[in-house]
Formats: C-alpha cells, sequence, structure tokens
C-alpha cells in the first residue's frame, strides 16, 4: 500500500473514532497541527524499514542533517575564535577559520553518512518489528511523553495500528 492510501486510510478511521466517541461523551473533535502530524506520523512510521518509501527518504535526510549538525558540534565547534584571535590580521584569520570551517563541515557529513551506513546494515527486514502491536504501542507512549497528553497516545496508537491493518488486508 502507498504513503496516499495509508494517510487516507488513517485519518479516516482516527476521525471516524472521534466522532463516534463524541457522540456518547462530552469531547470536542480537534482539528489541530498538533493531531494531524501525529496521525501522519502513525500512519507513515511503521514502513521507515522500507528503503522505498517517502518516510524513509524523509528520515534519511533528517539523520544526515541533524547528524551531521551533531557531529560538528560536538567535536569541532571549539577553538575557531582562539584561531581568530591569534592571527595576524582579520583576512587571514578568516580564511584560516573559513578553511578549517569547511574541512570541520565535511569530516562531520562524511561521519553522518557512516553512521547511516551502519545503522542500515543493521536495520530490521522490511515488516518485521516495525510492523508490530508492540512498535504501536511504544509509538503511543512516546507521544503522551512527548505531548504530555494520553488523548494525543491514544491518538498515535489508533493510527500506527491503522496502517498494520491497511498491510494485513492489503
Ligand atoms: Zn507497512
Amino acid at each position: 500500500m502507498n504513503y496516499f492510501a495509508h494517510l487516507l486510510f488513517s485519518f479516516a478511521l482516527v476521525y471516524g473514532l472521534l466522532y463516534a466517541f463524541s457522540l456518547i461523551a462530552p469531547i470536542q473533535i480537534p482539528v489541530n497541527l498538533q493531531t494531524i502530524a501525529v496521525i501522519g506520523l502513525g500512519a507513515l512510521l511503521p514502513d521507515v524499514d522500507h528503503p522505498k518509501t517517502k518516510v524513509f527518504k524523509l528520515i534519511a535526510l533528517l539523520f544526515l542533517i541533524i547528524g551531521t549538525a551533531f557531529i560538528h558540534s560536538a567535536f569541532f565547534s571549539s577553538g575557531h575564535e582562539e584561531n581568530l584571535n591569534n592571527s595576524l590580521n582579520a583576512i587571514t584569520g578568516f580564511a584560516v577559520v573559513f578553511n578549517q570551517n569547511v574541512i570541520a563541515w565535511v569530516v562531520s557529513f562524511l561521519a553522518a553518512l557512516v553512521l547511516f551506513g551502519i545503522i542500515l546494515l543493521l536495520k530490521p527486514k522490511h515488516r518485521t518489528i516495525t510492523h508490530s502491536p508492540l512498535a504501536a504501542l511504544l509509538f503511543a507512549a512516546a507521544v503522551a511523553l512527548i505531548t504530555k497528553s494520553v488523548f494525543y497516545g491514544i491518538t498515535g496508537f489508533a493510527a500506527y495500528t491503522s496502517h498494520l491493518l491497511v498491510d494485513k488486508i492489503s
């Protein structure tokens, strides 16, 4: 099933459930960015184990950007100002700092790339761990913790489970 069908089914299912629930309980059906993000993520995240999916590509891109920035800040962030102060003049100093910066960023990026390659080798097979009720529960717990809301946790669980259902029937 493609990502669009997963999104469509998750939104239909979660909002259908919310609507049904609103008939018997005094709740407001939430239409906000946070709810949409939780449903969208829950609907797509299970396929992160599949290299051909959009989620995988998006997460790969985010991983490289964040990984590069993280490695750079952890290993290369200090010392540039010192070099600038010790230099004879500002222009030479700038050139030195600029060169060091470019090299530092390239090294950081390569390190992030290697790290990603290692993760890729350890990655589970398609439709195994990420396509399990345990993963749905973990996702729900993570959402509830991050948003500090049980409601979002349950919403996330429903969205994630809907993905597993769609995979089962298709
Ligand atoms: Zn799937």
